[in-house]
């Protein structure tokens, strides 16, 4: 029998995060070829709690790294913690979520040790060297690559997954493991945070994603988009020319150097939709584009569009909905 399929599983709040849970409905399936198990590897505070609720998502064994130094996110202590279980188990590959951390962690972890490591990857086909098909170019390509090492190091791409409902079934065994922290190890981590703005619907979970771009015209006028997502509900995030311009906040930008997004519904207000955009938005379930130019890119990847005046769109859907709700 082959090595298990060892899976970082990313957590916050007593929550394993989405693209964490892609990459176990990834490594299932992996495991499923190599007739192989999966285990998870949790670090941080609540991981024990969160590794007990893995058994819907294929998980048998999950170990947890316990250690202080730890509560804080330190990309090389992190590496350093999966380092260990990896040693302890011998796993045929290491899966990361194609996160930042995820990515970010498993570099770390690839430095170490001198094996290779794959990036994006969306599917992998067991042998004597594995077969890969990895994204490339922020998504907008796709490589077929061969990888061959005793162990494989393996991002998923966000969203090509879907992850399992996580029914409910025996919780796996947790093991727990010590870590083996160097000072150096510790340089990197996190020492701060700011609070986000309480109440606000984080781009990366909403339903309902309003994107502003240069068409919005000014800071000012992206009130229109955040009237709108107040009674629907909805994150408002913003193209880099918002983002640069000073329009919204960095953290808002969506695309290739800024947040991929994955909502059921985006709407795309006055945004041309450059390739360096769509990436960040192409796992949207569906693309209501508005905008003036029945000819601009994004109407090649809209499901529905409105040729118009954002300016006179918007404020008329949102009169619309107040109508509706009474
Ligand atoms: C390395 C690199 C990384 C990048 N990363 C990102 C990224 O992460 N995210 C990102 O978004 N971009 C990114 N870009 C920039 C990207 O190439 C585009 O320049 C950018 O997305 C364009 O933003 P936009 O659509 O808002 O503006 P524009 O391309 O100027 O489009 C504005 C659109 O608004 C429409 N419009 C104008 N007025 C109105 C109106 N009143 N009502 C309705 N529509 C109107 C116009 O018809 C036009 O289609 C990156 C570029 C590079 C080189």
């Amino acid at each position: 029998m082959s090595g298990p399929v060892l899976v970082l599983v990313e957590h916050a709040a007593g929550e394993p995060d989405r693209l964490s849970l892609e990459a176990l409905a990834f490594a299932s399936s992996l495991a499923g070829s190599l007739g192989a198990d999966v285990e998870a590897v949790l670090v941080g505070p609540g991981s024990a709690g969160v590794a007990a609720s893995l058994g819907g998502h294929g998980v048998r064994t999950a170990h947890v790294v316990a250690d202080g130094r730890l509560d804080a996110y330190a990309p090389a202590a992190f590496a350093s913690a999966l380092g260990t279980v990896a040693e302890a188990r011998s796993p045929s590959a290491v899966v990361a979520p194609g996160s930042d951390r995820g990515t970010e962690v498993l570099a770390h972890l690839a430095a170490r040790t001198g094996l290779p490591m794959a990036a994006n990857v969306v599917s992998a086909e067991p042998g004597e060297s594995w077969r890969i098909v990895r994204q490339r170019w922020a998504g907008s390509l796709l490589e077929d690559a061969t990888l061959d090492a005793p162990i494989r190091l393996l991002t998923v791409a966000p969203h090509v997954v879907e992850a399992a409902d996580g029914a409910a079934v025996p919780a796996p065994e947790v093991v727990s493991h010590n870590a083996s922290l160097a000072e150096a190890d510790l340089v990197v981590r996190v020492t701060g945070r700011e609070a986000p703005e309480t109440g606000k619907i984080s781009l990366t979970d909403a339903k309902v994603v309003i994107g502003g771009g240069r068409g919005v015209g000014s800071a000012e006028q992206f009130a229109e988009l955040e009237e709108l997502a107040g009674l629907i509900g909805a994150a408002v995030g913003g193209s880099r020319v918002a983002t640069s311009l000073g329009w919204r906040p960095h953290s808002d930008q969506i695309g290739q150097t800024g947040l991929r997004i994955a909502p059921e519904l985006y709407i795309a207000c006055g945004i041309s939709g450059a390739i360096q955009h769509i990436v960040g938005c192409k796992a949207a379930k569906r693309i209501l584009a508005i905008n003036t130019d029945p000819d601009s890119p994004i109407m090649a990847v809209a499901d529905y569009a409105v040729i118009g005046d954002l300016h006179a769109v918007l404020p008329a859907i949102t009169a619309e909905v107040r109508r509706r709700r009474g």
